[in-house]
């Protein structure tokens, strides 16, 4: 699966062209991954998940994202200044998302595309960055029909073990441009938060504390403390508005 390409070192300019996005023009660079192989059962992206790479540059994670020995890659990696290189094709399974579960369903590499941004989690995502991302996201989403509630965060699908992209994604600016999720403003309500929580997509499985966590991660990242009022009245309202069974066709 990791042999159809040759082994790769950072060849920019050579390899520098368009793939998959033509509106995108020359904005995405092509920097070929080995690390990837068809996707399975015949299934095709339905989630995009999103990622920060926690490493020293772009340029790192470009050459992690493509070393064969890493067995890692993603479709997209976006570097802070708006640099955005593509290193799998969209039909292939890119090996970015490992073990977890959304919407009940597993493999969710042979189900996502995948996108890495430049950033440790400890800082802003610059404009530069989130504009790229956006021009992305529009045409992914175009491309396989893929609706707001299919946008995802690493931690979201394995809430037990990965934290990116973290409290400093702005969730918040996706959604109003209709490309995320977001709890209604007066969402009120006594649900019970971990079957919503599974209705929404996360798998009940890693635990109440463990989806707490990564719910509070993306939708109320300064909340601290014991499950409240809030949280179960926002996973209420996602449950009701954005449950997985709406997931493709959600506008
Ligand atoms: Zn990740």
């Amino acid at each position: 699966m990791a042999t159809v390409m040759p082994a790769t070192g950072i060849r920019r300019a050579s390899a520098k062209r368009c793939r998959t996005d033509p509106a995108m023009g020359d904005a995405i660079r092509w920097q070929p991954s080995p690390n990837f192989g068809p996707r399975r059962d015949g299934l095709t992206p339905e989630l995009i998940v999103i990622h920060y790479t926690a490493m020293s540059s772009a340029e790192a994670a470009l050459a992690r994202l493509c070393d064969p020995a890493a067995e890692v890659s993603a479709h997209y990696l976006i570097a802070g200044d708006g640099r955005v290189w593509q290193m799998v094709e969209e039909m292939q399974r890119a090996w970015h998302a490992g073990a977890g579960r959304w919407g009940g369903q597993g493999d969710v590499n042979s189900r996502s595309v995948g996108i890495e941004l430049d950033n440790d989690g400890t800082y802003p995502f610059s404009d530069p960055q989130m504009r790229a991302l956006e021009g992305l996201l529009a045409g992914i989403m175009d491309r396989w029909r893929i609706g707001p509630a299919g946008l995802i965060g690493h931690s979201d699908m394995a809430p037990d073990r990965k934290f990116d992209p973290g409290p400093r994604f702005d969730w918040v600016r996706l959604a109003r441009q209709g490309l995320a999720v977001w709890p209604g403003q007066d969402a009120c309500g006594e649900g019970d938060f971990i079957a919503d929580a599974a209705r929404f997509g996360y798998d009940p499985e890693y635990g109440a504390d463990a989806v707490l966590a990564a719910f509070r991660a993306r939708f109320r990242p300064f909340a601290t403390g014991p499950l409240c009022a809030a949280d179960t009245a926002a996973m209420q309202d996602l449950a009701h508005r954005f449950g997985v069974d709406r997931i493709g066709n959600s506008a």
